[in-house]
């Protein structure tokens, strides 16, 4: 952004001059004189931190007003092109809101005008708000469910543990991927309701899994159950309390569930810490989801009181042709394992990434080659 400066009795912009910008005032007052009924006279004054000429800039029309500065004055200047960059590139649900009060705005300031179109299309806006409504909806109507993906040992093939991954049954569209509308939630304040409907619903399948595998015989008794934790949910002041009653309301052995956040939960690393040491009040284990897509320090391997390491499905894919990066994976479970830490390779596909993992001495993988994320009915 620019800046501008006028001495006391300059003219900032006369009225019917060409606009493509508008001002903040920084320093100073300007004064506003405007033709009413064939005289012009001041009708209002502009004071430091506000804003002015946004109107024909935001037309790109002439101006209707002339501004002069009343005292020296300091200004900020916005051009019209910046303000579209930033509207194109904004939450689609802030610009659509915005156009929105624009127009009404220019509508009370110039009835006369024809109301304009959006300066960028805000459709993109639209959908979001339709699907961020259908998502609260939805929450509320049990149209979200719990896929279960089995994590087994390397070895033996027995099953270790389950990740909790969540699905979308919409009405009409279908079961709905995660990574279309985690995002949203996470913009809409819909997570924290959603995040904990998940840990309560982890909690209760996989303790019915525990039960119902005890009658069967079948050896899923023990199995972990890993629950995704996203941003907002860890940010969340009542995470613990809620988490706490999920355990003592569907009765699961703590020790029996992991939390996974990823490396960025991590970047503040005194919060973080305080949020690892509640885990371990509790009795929960954590997980480092993802590792091998954010900055990857192995200082957090010491740093933070981890239990579980998950290497990420891009990484092992780029070790299946990438000597350096399969160095890097076998640094990795050296290092995790001189600390104790469970290693589980993610999207695992293949014998071959299973032998080179095997090789490596990776104890866990998780992938389709063992199974696909299933609904507890799979396993029961
Ligand atoms: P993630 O936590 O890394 O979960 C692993 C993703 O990899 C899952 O996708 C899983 O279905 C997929 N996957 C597993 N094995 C393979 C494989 O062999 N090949 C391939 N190509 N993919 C495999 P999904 O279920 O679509 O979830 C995507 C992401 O959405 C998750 O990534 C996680 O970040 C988020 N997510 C899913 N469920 C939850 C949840 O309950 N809570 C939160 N906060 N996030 C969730
Ligand atoms: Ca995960
Ligand atoms: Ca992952
Ligand atoms: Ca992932």
């Amino acid at each position: 952004l620019q800046s501008k400066a006028l001495a006391k009795g300059e003219t900032l912009f006369r009225d019917g001059d060409d606009a493509d910008c508008a001002y903040v005032v920084e320093v100073g007052e300007v004064v506003i004189l405007a033709n009413v009924s064939g005289v012009e006279r001041v009708i209002g004054c502009v004071r430091a931190g506000e804003i002015l000429g946004e109107m024909a800039m935001l037309d790109a029309g002439p101006r209707s007003a002339t501004a002069i500065a009343k005292t020296d004055v300091r200004l900020t200047v916005i051009e019209r092109d910046q303000l579209v960059s930033r509207l194109a590139s904004a939450d689609p649900v802030m610009h659509l809101l915005l156009t929105v009060l624009l127009n009404r705005l220019r509508q009370q300031l110039h009835p006369e005008l024809p109301p304009r179109d959006a300066l960028v299309s805000s459709d993109a806006g639209l959908i979001r708000i339709k699907l961020e409504n259908e998502l609260r909806a939805g929450l509320g109507a049990g149209e979200m469910q719990i896929y279960l993906q089995p994590i087994a040992d390397i070895y033996t093939r027995k099953i270790a543990g389950f990740e909790a991954l969540v699905r979308w049954q919409h009405p009409e569209k279908g079961l709905v991927r995660p990574d279309l509308f985690i995002q949203l939630a996470e913009d809409s304040g819909l997570m924290v309701p959603l995040g904990r409907w998940i840990v309560h619903e982890a909690c209760r399948i996989a303790q019915l899994l525990e039960q119902q595998s005890n009658k069967a015989g079948v050896a899923h008794s023990g199995a972990f159950i890993s629950i995704n934790v996203s941003t907002m949910q860890f940010r969340d002041p009542e995470f613990f309390d809620h988490l706490s009653l999920a355990l003592s309301e569907t009765g699961i052995n703590p020790q029996r569930v992991k939390l996974e956040i990823t490396e960025s939960a991590l970047t503040d690393g005194e919060a973080a810490k305080r949020w690892i040491k509640q885990c371990k009040a509790l009795g929960v284990r954590v997980a480092l989801d993802d590792f091998g897509t954010g900055y990857s320090s192995l200082s957090y391997l010491h740093e933070f009181d981890i239990d579980t390491l998950k290497i990420d499905q891009s990484f092992i894919r780029k070790m299946m042709t990438d000597q350096r990066s399969r160095h890097i994976v076998e640094a990795i479970i050296a290092l995790s394992k001189k600390l104790s830490l469970e290693i589980i390779a993610e999207g695992i596909e293949t014998q071959e990434a299973i032998d080179v993992l095997q090789a490596l001495e990776c104890q866990y993988i998780q992938g389709y080659i063992i199974a696909k994320p299933a609904p507890l009915s799979a396993y029961l």
